[in-house]
């Protein structure tokens, strides 16, 4: 349950956790569309995360030119614990000030080099992710080990020294922490009194979402689940007696991870955004109402 000073109160439900830990489903209960894509943005671009944002190449004489290597070594996602960079704080700095946040840096190391002297040997030497070596952080690694960078022929090598730096999915793609962030808002089913009865609608549904009760077509478990709104049921109705709208108060929110931050940390960060957000308009508020009051008795 999320909840930010009695203003939003809404009921959660995990529906579904994919076993790696980085897709979700929730159902949402008495919620409101704004407040769902209020939390949908600040998720993905406005929470912190560490990614390479500065490269210096030592050495490249593999075939893929530096600034080629540079943005592929930047899109690598980075994890790293809290005891070391607290992301949280950052996350709540009032006007995000992106000279202060890149000075929270950490450095990583590339070296790497395929040994084979002979020019027309066939063996293939591949940097991957997990060749990346931290510097001065011992917790910080790359999510998945096995991405690969450049592929090495006989004789050449690369020795490159990476920045990570903070920042936030509004800066750059590469910090966002979700690849899918989305909602879908649950329909809801009006059924007037010229419906006889037909059954045309639950027969016309692409997805078999209708079934007939009591005479009626009604919208139950799965098929509440499965409905997208397509209306293909309305325009089967001889009798016009079938509407579907979205009922935008219950939505169910789902969300793919990349890995740098766990679920429970992107929800804390979401937290502290809002809170910052919230007081940011409040102060705002105050004070333009105490320059109306000052304009209004000065006149
Ligand atoms: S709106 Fe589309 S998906 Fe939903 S019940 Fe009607 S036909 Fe099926
Ligand atoms: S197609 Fe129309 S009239 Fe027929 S069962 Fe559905 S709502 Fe009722």
């Amino acid at each position: 349950m999320l909840v930010h000073k009695g203003i939003i109160m809404v009921r959660i439900t995990l529906i579904h956790k994919s076993k790696d830990g980085l897709y979700f489903e929730f159902f949402i209960e008495d919620g409101d569309v704004h407040i769902m894509n209020a939390i949908r943005r600040a998720m993905l671009s406005e929470t912190v995360t560490l990614a390479i944002h500065d490269v210096y190449i030592n050495q490249n004489t593999s075939v893929m030119p530096d600034e080629v290597l540079a943005q592929r070594l930047g899109l690598i996602p980075l994890r790293i614990d809290s005891s070391e960079l607290n992301l949280l704080e950052e996350v709540g700095a009032v006007e995000p000030d992106l000279r202060r946040l890149y000075k929270l840096t950490a450095r990583l190391r590339l070296k790497k080099a395929n040994l084979e002297t002979d020019p027309n040997s066939m063996k293939i030497v591949t940097v991957y992710s997990g060749d990346l070596v931290s510097v001065d952080k011992k917790t910080l690694r790359p999510v998945y080990d096995n991405i690969p960078i450049v592929k090495l022929g006989a004789n050449q090598e690369v020795d490159i020294e990476c920045v990570a730096k903070v920042g936030r999915g509004k800066d750059h793609a590469k910090f966002s922490p979700v690849s899918v962030v989305a909602y879908k808002i649950m329909p809801k089913i009006i059924v007037n009194e010229n419906c006889n009865s037909c059954g045309e609608c639950v027969d016309a549904c692409p997805h078999n979402c209708l079934t007939m009760e009591l005479g009626k077509p009604v919208l139950k478990g799965l098929g509440l689940y499965d409905c997208d709104l397509c209306r293909i049921c309305v325009r089967h109705c001889p009798e016009k007696a079938l509407e579907i709208e979205p009922n935008n108060k219950d939505f169910i929110f789902r969300i793919k991870l990349v890995g740098q931050l766990t679920i429970d940390e992107i929800l804390d960060q979401v937290e502290v955004i809002f809170d910052r957000k919230l007081d940011f308009l409040v102060e705002k508020i105050e004070e333009a109402i105490e320059n109306y009051v000052k304009e209004s008795t000065e006149e």
